[in-house]
């Protein structure tokens, strides 16, 4: 496994690159938009292929590099499935995993900062975004966030990880680096409590000031995805025009989704599954056979469909459409899969 990480001085952020040695896979966890350069650069020298992004939370304290790495690299961007708004590619559940090319992570609902924080963990450590930091746990009085739901999720999620497990937050302020589930039980001074209310006690008098980039930064990093006037101008069609052209002898009906969201929320009938990080090798491969035909791309949510309208486009496959708004808009309007 590779395993970088960076840290941001402005905001105090963490960002990690995770890869796999042998598929050259790599993701990220929570990039800061000012970076974006640094982390291209290091994929590159590191030889690694970005194909997915994760925010763990929308954060209050910067502008997340997620939607400028998509567009710069055509990686998939993943947040938990409590996420206010359409702002990624693809959601993960409880305990879903999420997978590079040789390692796989497993997202661990943990609301209380905000109440669309994910952790994710990875076999012997554990990235918490600011449900747990190290001797401190992330502020729980914005964006929806809750002194309550952040006992939970760290004594009945967290803390229950084995003690050796590493802890990876998404800041620190103090200079440390990396803890564990032990040390920050021991020693973290806000789990040192005998109830909940105790807990709750602590966090409802912190009495902190807010992010220096709040007004400014949430709003922007809750616009992060493939707007619908994106998804239309880049040759998105209606659920209702989607399902008259997939009728069209001509048609090739090209599913993007991975096999896990394939599980869960089914196909629409008659389409071929090529996994997004697959769609380019494949429309190059099929170039002569498709060139007499209608491409039709679903995803999701209609960002990873965008993206391979642009990616045929520029193979010049122009005959090509796909699903505003994905399987979600699909099913919205009574569309059945
Ligand atoms: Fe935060």
């Amino acid at each position: 496994m590779i395993f970088r990480q960076l840290f941001d001085k402005k905001s105090s952020t963490f960002t990690y690159i995770i890869a796999s040695d042998k598929g050259r896979e790599a993701l990220i966890i929570d990039p800061v938009l000012g970076n974006v350069e640094q982390y291209i650069k290091l994929l590159k020298e590191l030889d690694l292929k970005l194909v997915k992004v994760i925010d763990t939370h929308i954060h209050a304290d910067h502008i997340s590099g997620i939607a400028e790495l998509r567009d710069k690299t055509n990686c998939i961007t993943v947040m938990g499935d409590q996420t206010p708004a359409d702002v990624v590619a693809m959601q993960v559940a409880d305990e879903e995993k999420i997978e590079i090319d040789g390692l796989e992570l497993q997202a661990i609902y943990t609301p209380g900062h905000t109440i669309e924080s994910f952790s994710f963990l990875m076999n012997d450590r554990v990235f918490t975004g600011d449900a747990l930091l190290i001797r401190g746990t992330g502020r729980t009085d914005f964006q929806n966030g809750n002194a309550r739901d952040s006992y939970n999720s760290i004594f009945n999620k967290l803390l229950k990880l084995p003690d050796e497990t590493l802890v990876y937050p998404a800041h620190d302020y103090k200079g440390e680096v990396v803890s564990t589930i032990i040390t920050e039980k021991k020693f973290n001074p806000r789990l040192q409590v005998s109830s909940p209310e105790e807990y709750i006690e602590i966090m409802e008098n912190l009495n902190l000031p807010d992010p220096k980039m709040m007004d400014v930064a949430v709003p922007i990093n809750l616009n992060l995805g493939i707007d619908y006037n994106k998804q239309k101008a880049n040759n998105g069609i209606v659920p209702t025009e989607f399902n008259k052209i997939i009728k069209d002898k001509r048609s090739v009906l090209i599913d993007l989704r991975e096999q896990i969201e394939i599980n869960k929320e089914g196909v629409i009938i008659d389409s071929i599954s090529v996994c997004f990080p697959k769609i380019k090798g494949y429309l190059k491969k099929n170039k002569e056979i498709l060139n007499d035909k209608i491409i039709l791309f679903y995803c999701a949510h209609g960002h990873r469909s965008t993206l391979a309208i642009q990616m045929a486009k520029s193979i010049q496959l122009s005959n090509c459409f796909h699903l505003i708004g994905g399987v979600k808009n699909w099913k919205n309007k009574k569309f059945s899969l």
